[in-house]
């Protein structure tokens, strides 16, 4: 799935990685084939991790938990008193990732939720967050962006991966639904006048923006 690293890369994977800890570590092998590729790459864990500190984030939302690496990497990289609410629809990796999570002793600072997003979403009661992390269903984007147009607050973040859609977004010749959804949601943040984005050149395409209205 993911390509070979080529040596720029590599390099600054080298430098620039994140530590992981065993838990971590054990997530990355838990099925032993290409499903350990879906979660975040320990670099973007350092992408994530250097923003939030940045922006001093405290609550946050992930949208797509799998079996919890990157819920693991987010709550490690916000202070104690921060949270993070991840929801994931599949029943089997919202156990697996509810057993590691506790395995990280973070089962007090990490909130699995259970269900279909675009439900769970409207169930939520804490919806002051700082951060939003979208990461599950490719053809749910924009209305996860819906969401946080209509209730994050100025001056959030709306990180999103996968925003290259394994390469089709910029491939002319793809006009698959997911494609032009992926397309319509960079388009929209790419509205200069709502917010002030950047799409990380990662392998997969990380998207950082902050909401400016
Ligand atoms: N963020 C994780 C990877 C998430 S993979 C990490 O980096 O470690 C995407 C996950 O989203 C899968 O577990 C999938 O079951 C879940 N998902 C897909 N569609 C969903 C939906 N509509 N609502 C909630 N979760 C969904
Ligand atoms: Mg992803």
């Amino acid at each position: 799935m993911r390509k070979e690293v080529d040596k720029k890369t590599q390099y600054i994977k080298n430098l620039f990685s994140i530590e992981e800890c065993d838990t971590l570590k054990k997530i990355k092998n838990h099925f032993g084939d290409d499903r350990d590729l879906i979660s975040i790459g320990s670099e973007e864990a350092n992408i994530l991790k250097f923003f939030l500190q940045l922006h001093k984030s405290k609550k946050i939302l992930e949208i797509g938990t799998l079996i919890g690496y990157s819920s693991i990497i987010i709550a490690k990289s916000i202070p104690d008193e921060g949270f993070v609410c991840t929801i994931e629809k599949d029943p089997m990796h919202y156990k697996i990732a509810t057993q590691y999570i506790k395995e990280a002793n973070l089962s007090e600072k990490i909130f699995p939720l259970l269900g279909e997003a675009s439900l769970v979403l409207t169930t939520l009661t804490i919806i002051d967050f700082d951060v939003v992390f979208i990461d599950a269903n490719k053809n749910g984007y924009c209305d996860y962006l819906s969401w946080c147009d209509k209730y994050l607050k100025k001056g959030a973040l709306i990180i999103a991966d996968n925003t290259f859609l394994f390469n089709k977004v910029y491939d002319n010749d793809n006009n698959e639904k997911t494609t032009e959804n992926m397309r319509l949601f960079n388009e929209r943040l790419s509205n200069k006048e709502k917010y002030t984005t950047i799409l990380m050149p990662t392998n997969e395409g990380l998207t950082i923006a902050i909401k400016n209205f």
